[in-house]
């Protein structure tokens, strides 16, 4: 026998229809987690960065079955605050220094909340945080210095906003040879290389496998001994590539690689870009906002002549995750490669911008990104911004200070942007490269501090990224420490 959803309601209660709650219901139970909101990242300090997770946790979460009767609104803060909160990555911690993984701004903590609330959909029709997410992109082309005329869209993540250049640079390409379609389309698709540095985020080369390049088009260019793309390497790479036939349409410069933090050159690839007809892309995941900060802005001279950048305010801006952006001077070129027409979204788009469904390949999206980016920029102001990075540069400086005054530690080159790369001096035994990588799991595993490692110059070496608002001096003093402990666990102890 079938009911109808209303027949089970428990309406002699009345409590509306779940997923819905009554009014008093959902502002008990809103009051209730924020509560536990702000004394979780208030006291988060006092915590173990991270710690492991026993095997029947991971069972409990992978495996649990769906129950059959639906429960208590209030088991939602239950279940984060005993199943979930306990096993984080740890980058909400001040001691946290692995990849590029920032703790969340209060701004758009309490952001997120509230735009899921309003529920927007971002990609289609008309509300007021579409008009912002437009409102955001130009604020962070203004921060990242890119002309007026730019637009773009917010994306999950680098990686997405990587995938949607190369994307957009392939139909660019295509079309203004006449190739969009057709025999051209088969002849020309199939000779087309991209270019970057070795150096470069593999997210270029999974979003050129995405868009149909194989390996064997793929162009990792040598850098140079500061780990920059070398402007001589690749226009030999293009012209041997021009001269047997094929079609370079495309370089990738780093600003900011992830292993050691360097900014590749730009005016000079704009240059041969212009030349040779290829469009520029910049990813700036990390480090795309560096035009912003007076000691790292003439490193990025030329930025604004890019064709696109990326930009992941996840990272250095501290927006919870996942926020990204791509930042395109000339946003027609996006809207020919995303825009699509269907007999289900027809809009009288009059005067109005085109959707931002066509600068993408999302089509319902959430609202949630532009308000927490929107949120997390006007807590900080532009100063704040700047000076926010300025605070991460003088940490890295201080931790690379500790590094080579330290006898058993050997620092290696890195930056600008700010991360810190160094080693054991002289290590003892069979391989230095697992014994780095040993020491690195030992302090994740000990809990009061978390790094991880990186190949840089073909050795494994640690690696600490400064990115965390929250992090101190005493925080680099304590990974210093528990990277030497960790080391001492490995070496037998040194004749006097
Ligand atoms: C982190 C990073 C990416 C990938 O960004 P996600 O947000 O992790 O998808 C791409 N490029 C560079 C240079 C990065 O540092």
């Amino acid at each position: 026998m079938t009911h109808l959803l209303s027949d089970l309601a428990p309406s002699e209660y009345g409590e509306p229809l779940p997923p819905g709650a009554s009014p008093k219901v959902l502002r008990d139970e809103l009051a209730a987690a924020a509560e536990w909101v702000s004394q979780y990242l208030s006291e988060l300090t006092g915590e173990p960065v991270s710690r492991p997770m026993p095997a029947t946790q991971r069972d409990r979460l992978r495996e649990a079955p769906l129950g059959r009767d639906g429960v208590e609104l209030g088991r939602v803060l239950d279940f984060v605050r005993d199943e979930i909160a306990p096993f984080p990555t740890g980058n909400g911690h001040p001691a946290f220094f692995a990849w590029v993984n920032s703790p969340p701004a209060p701004a758009g903590v309490i952001a997120e909340l509230l735009g899921c609330a309003v529920n927007a959909t971002c990609g289609m029709g008309d509300n007021a945080l579409m008009e912002l997410e437009r409102g955001t992109v130009r604020m962070l082309a203004g921060l990242a210095a890119l002309p007026d005329t730019t637009s773009g869209v917010l994306t999950s993540g680098g990686s997405m906003a990587n995938l949607l250049a190369l994307a957009t640079a392939r139909t660019w390409f295509l079309t203004r040879r006449g190739s969009g379609d057709g025999p051209a389309y088969d002849r020309d698709h199939a000779r087309l290389t991209l270019y970057y540095s070795a150096q470069a985020h593999m997210s270029v080369a999974k979003a050129a496998s995405c868009i149909g390049l194989p390996a064997h088009r793929l162009r990792p260019v040598p850098a140079d001994e500061h780990d920059r793309l070398d402007p001589a390497a690749l226009r030999a790479a293009v012209t041997a590539d021009l001269d047997a036939g094929l079609l370079p349409f495309c370089t990738v410069t780093t600003l900011g690689t992830t292993a050691t933090g360097a900014v590749d050159p730009l005016e000079p690839v704009t240059e041969l870009c212009r030349r040779t007809g290829m469009w520029h892309h910049a990813d700036g995941a990390w480090g795309g906002l560096g035009a912003a900060v007076p000691a790292l802005a003439p490193l990025y001279r030329g930025v604004g002549a890019v064709d696109s950048l990326t930009v992941d305010p996840h990272k250095t801006l501290s927006v919870p995750v996942g926020c990204g952006a791509l930042l395109v001077p000339q946003p027609e070129h996006l809207h020919t490669a995303f825009a699509h027409r269907a007999s289900y979204l027809t809009a009288d788009e009059g005067d109005a911008l085109p959707w931002l469904s066509h600068a993408t390949i999302e089509l319902t999206r959430p609202g949630t990104r532009a308000l927490a980016l929107w949120a997390t920029l006007n807590h900080l102001g532009r100063d704040g911004v700047t000076g926010l990075i300025e605070h991460y540069l003088t940490l890295a400086d201080q931790l690379r200070r500790r590094i080579a005054a330290h006898p058993r530690l050997e620092l290696l080159p890195s930056g600008p942007w700010p991360v810190a790369c160094f080693r054991i001096t002289h290590p003892v035994g069979e391989d230095p490269d697992e014994l780095h990588a040993r020491i690195a799991q030992r302090v994740q595993a000990r809990g009061r501090a978390y790094l991880a490692t990186v190949a840089a110059h073909e050795r494994t070496v640690l690696r600490a990224c400064l990115c965390n608002y929250r992090t101190t001096t005493d925080d680099l003093d304590l990974l210093i420490g528990e990277v030497l402990h960790a080391a001492d666990a490995d070496e037998p102890p040194r004749p006097r």
